[in-house]
């Protein structure tokens, strides 16, 4: 089967090549990838950047990714052939102390699909049978790609939820921003979001539609936000919003933290003390969430046909182009 690899340790180094098909192990299922998605941190892996390199290489590339049951272990019980699947990118140990309190995306043992085991860009791929969800029905197979990117947005407005008729700003308005954005407008929320001047073409305009309002790209946070918001989604991990954040939080406010930064970030704390800013930070998402964001899918709250962009794996590198020259909102690569 074709499969799509970071072959090593330096910018670049992604190929397609052919390997076996691969087995289930007793407790693993094989899926034949319908469709899986390129994200942020897939480009930060293409470019070898500093926040990717705990990546193990080669590897399969691909941790979003949705498909159809082909083979079962001897193990299996819950999941048969024909099934459409998704799949959660964090492997969990489901032993730690962290799994055994329901925080399985701080597992102690974590590893990911497509960074440490191979991935989802590929033909077909194994995973633990405990990492896949059954898919709602009538919901489009390929659309479970999102399943994944949409657990860490519904992870993230759940921590620290709005309230109807909050104002909530979103900051960075790529793929995660513009899901956590959806999901507050579905809690009753006006949503605002902002980027910089590269976003104009394209990421901006496409929030617009999404039913998001979009700040000015070319004026400062302080000044295009009139009065105070009651929550911040820092969907950009760049210091700047986040330091813009803390000024335009309403006392008392919240900021959830879901940008990955690339960097280390200097903060006016003494500015979130005073106003008791709570700053809470998150990561990835649970069993349950996942769940819950497969919903959310296949209900249109989030509209998987708006946001993916189909490529096949042969395009794939022009795919890994286009998402980093911000071509397309999400690539959707179909085997
Ligand atoms: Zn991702
Ligand atoms: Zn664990």
């Amino acid at each position: 089967m074709k499969a799509l690899f970071k072959m090593a340790p330096r910018p670049g180094a992604l190929e397609i090549r052919d390997v076996p098909r691969p087995l289930p192990g007793a407790d693993e299922i094989v899926v034949d990838v319908a469709g899986a998605s390129i994200c942020g941190s897939d480009l930060h892996i293409a470019h070898w950047d500093p926040m990717a390199q705990w990546t193990t290489t080669p590897v399969i590339m691909g941790h979003e990714f949705g498909g159809i049951v082909r083979d079962v272990g001897s193990a299996i019980t819950a999941f048969k052939p024909g099934d459409a699947v998704a799949a959660e990118s964090v492997i969990w140990c489901g032993r730690c102390p962290r799994c055994r309190e329901g925080k399985t995306n701080v597992c102690d043992e974590r590893r990911l699909l497509g960074l440490h085991v191979p991935g989802g860009l590929a033909e077909a791929v194994a995973v633990p049978e405990r990492l896949l969800h059954h898919l709602p029905a009538g919901m489009p197979v390929e659309h479970a790609a999102l399943g994944e990117p949409a657990t860490v947005a519904l992870h993230a407005v759940l921590l620290q939820p709005p309230h109807p008729g909050d104002v909530v700003l979103v900051t960075g308005p790529g793929p995660i921003g513009l899901l956590a954005g959806r999901i507050a407008l579905a809690f009753g929320a006006r949503v605002l979001i902002s980027g910089t001047p590269a976003d104009a073409s394209k990421r901006l305009p496409a929030a617009k539609e999404l039913g998001l309002e979009p700040l000015d790209a070319g004026v400062p946070l302080q000044e295009a936000i009139q009065s105070p918001v009651d929550l911040v989604l820092e969907s950009s991990g760049a210091g700047a919003a986040l330091d813009a954040a803390l000024h335009v939080v309403k006392r008392g406010g919240g900021i959830t933290l879901i940008g990955m930064p690339s960097q280390t970030i200097g903060l006016d704390l003494a500015q979130a003390l005073r106003a008791e800013i709570a700053l809470r930070a998150s990561y990835f998402g649970t069993w349950h969430d996942f769940d819950r964001a497969l919903w959310l899918i296949a209900d249109g709250t989030i509209p998987a046909e708006r946001i993916l962009s189909p490529y096949s794996l042969d395009n794939a590198l022009t795919a890994f182009e286009d998402a980093g020259a911000q071509r397309v909102l999400k690539p959707l690569v179909r085997p």
